[in-house]
């Protein structure tokens, strides 16, 4: 699959493309939510890992805008700390899942073998 990272830490995206690459993923990064709304207009990846605490553009809004963008976009939110009432709104808005970080690599690789197998 086409994977877009979109975090503004530098580390978090190498341990996350890390995890990916194992599996013979594609890997797109973006620092910003802005660049990754942008990647995701050119790339159309098939997946976005989505950090949610971000300077410049909260990661609810980046969703939005991808969810805008096209309505089938598969997000997951990334996070540390997701507190019931932000997973509400990020439901709301259209978030596919949502994983711990720091990220579990046994946890990852079970959700993309679940979405290739078209189960979730
Ligand atoms: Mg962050």
């Amino acid at each position: 699959m086409k994977i877009l990272i979109i975090d503004d830490s530098s580390l978090a995206r190498r341990l996350l493309r890390k995890i990916l690459e194992e599996e013979n993923h594609e890997i797109i990064e973006a620092e910003s939510g802005i660049e990754g709304i942008e990647k995701y207009y050119l790339e159309k990846p098939d997946l976005v890992f989505l950090d949610l605490t971000m300077e410049g553009m909260y990661g609810l809004d980046t969703l939005e805008k991808i969810k805008e963008i096209d309505p089938s976009a598969k997000v997951v939110i990334a996070s540390a700390d997701i507190q019931k009432k932000t997973k509400e709104l990020a439901l709301e808005k259209g978030a596919y899942y949502f994983i711990n970080k720091p990220y579990d690599e046994k946890e990852i690789l079970s959700l993309l073998k679940n979405i290739i197998g078209g189960e979730k």
